[in-house]
């Protein structure tokens, strides 16, 4: 029986490492990835929860596979991920031609579960423990994603990769349901973490994106009781040879210590991008989101990077019409973006999530379409400042490491070698300019003409041997 695969992935970093793995594990049981679900004897799904929407094109997405079901009831087609964590048996109630739910916590049981289907044993269903299920130790191991089985045909680039540092999360924001859908925060071991990134370096890749909940947050005790903390995990990761760039996402405000920042300054490999998402730049809105901080605790965090990183490129996230908001709740956040410049912010309509406190306890009372008008008012402001922020690089050389042909160039039929590229700066910073595919994984020197709010747009600045002529920027 051919074992054909297409997987779709949606949400965050972590998903897309999620399916790498799944990937990785599947094509050692055999199984074959295809481009299309058409082609495919085994669909699945990897799933986000994080707001409505993104459950919605899911449904959609199942809907539309139904009459391939009826016509082919071999076809096995599965849900992963939070998503499949958050609703499960409800998933089958509403797509009763799903024949498997599998959370984030069980992705190592895929292969299994996959041949228990084929075998006839009916739908399967994997999800970890609820967050009082158990002890404490008992959750946690149910929720540990398997022992990394990397594929490079599958990371972003082959010379990029995303790694896994940190599971869940125990900040438990009133609006969030990651809590739940990952479980409880957990350090992976130091000496995991690293064995991972020398393979990875071995594999050939330069830049690797660290990734946890509240990244900086890191934290590992070992049996010995030595503690890891992310500035130590980022020292010892900075001597792999090979390795280039290191990222990481998503920072918690408060977590963003003085030692986590000088560590940052000291390591020339460690991108001073930080996204520190900030919510609200209303005390009284993060406080009923429960973040743990003030907007002055923040400001005062924008200080100390400010201080001790001037180069930094700092980002946040935003939610706008969370419960109770007032319009001057959203001016105050309005001003915090004016204040601090964001290099770029994602900012999200509040979307109420079943299991969270706020779906609880708080009333979900913005009208929809105050929501829409904050989410546009707010996108603007920050569209300016970050256009105004590009705009000083033209006429600097910057360094990007090369990822590939650039959107508009993905878009067009020809494929020839020649085409716009796109990279990215150390900090983050989008850039496109006209070269060659065959310059994806480069680090190059660009020189920038013009910039848009999104991108710096230039051209390869050319190298004359002997002294260096330019000065290349480290933004
Ligand atoms: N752990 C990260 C942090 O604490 O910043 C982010 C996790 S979440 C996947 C990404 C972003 O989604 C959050 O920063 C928040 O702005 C947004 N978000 C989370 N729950 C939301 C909800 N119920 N409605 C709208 N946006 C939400
Ligand atoms: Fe969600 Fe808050 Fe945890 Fe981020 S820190 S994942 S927003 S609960």
């Amino acid at each position: 029986m051919s074992k054909r695969l297409y997987i779709e992935t949606v949400g965050c970093q972590m998903n897309v490492l999620d399916s790498e793995m799944v990937v990785a594990d599947l094509k050692r049981h055999g199984y074959e990835l295809v481009a299309t679900p058409r082609e495919a004897d085994t669909v699945l799904f990897n799933t986000c929860s994080v707001r409505e929407h993104a459950e919605e094109k899911i449904y959609s997405a199942l809907g539309k596979l139904r009459q391939a079901k009826e016509h082919n009831p071999d076809k096995t087609i599965g849900v992963m991920g939070c998503m499949a964590q958050k609703d499960q048996k409800l998933i089958f109630q509403r797509a009763p031609y799903v024949d498997l739910i599998v959370g984030p916590g069980q992705l190592q049981q895929i292969p299994t579960l996959l041949e228990n289907i084929r075998s006839g044993q009916g739908r399967q269903l994997a999800v970890s423990l609820g967050r009082k299920s158990g002890s404490q130790e008992v959750i946690r191991r149910s929720h540990e994603t398997f022992d990394p089985l990397r594929d490079p045909s599958m990371r972003p680039t082959p010379f990029q990769a995303y790694l896994r540092i940190q599971i869940g999360c125990d900040k438990f924001c009133t609006y969030c349901v990651v809590p739940m859908t990952r479980g409880p925060e957990q350090g992976r071991s130091p000496e995991q973490i690293l064995s991972e990134a020398r393979v990875l370096a071995d594999q050939g890749c330069v830049e690797i994106t660290l990734l946890g909940q509240t990244v900086n947050s890191y934290r590992h005790t070992g049996e010995d009781g030595r503690v890891t903390r992310m500035s130590d995990l980022l020292r010892q990761l900075h001597e792999i040879e090979g390795l280039r760039r290191l990222k990481f996402v998503t920072n918690y405000p408060k977590d963003m210590t003085e030692e986590l920042l000088t560590t940052i300054r000291d390591l020339p490999k460690v991108s001073p991008y930080l996204h520190v998402p900030a919510q609200s730049g209303s005390d009284e809105q993060l406080k009923r989101m429960r973040r743990g901080y003030t907007v002055a605790d923040y400001l005062e965090m924008m200080e100390r990077i400010e201080r001790i990183l001037p180069e930094a490129a700092v980002s946040s996230d935003f939610i706008v019409g969370f419960c109770g908001e007032t319009e001057e709740d959203f001016q105050q956040t309005v001003d915090l973006v004016r204040r601090c410049r964001f290099k770029n912010s994602f900012i999200f309509k509040y979307s109420v999530r079943a299991g969270t406190k706020a779906s609880e306890r708080l009333e979900d009372d913005v009208p929809e379409e105050v929501k829409n008008r904050r989410n546009n008012e707010l996108l603007a402001v920050q569209d300016e400042i970050s256009a105004a922020d590009n705009q000083r690089f033209v006429g600097q050389t910057v360094e990007i490491l090369v990822e590939g042909p650039s959107r508009r160039a993905q878009k067009q039929a020809d494929d020839g070698p020649l085409c716009q590229m796109m990279g990215r700066t150390l900090c983050d910073r989008i850039v496109v300019y006209d070269g060659n595919r065959r310059q994806a994984g480069e680090f190059l020197p660009i020189e920038i003409s013009d910039a848009t709010a999104t991108t710096l747009i230039g051209r390869i600045k050319t190298v004359h041997s002997g002294p260096e002529l330019f000065q290349l920027q480290t933004v």
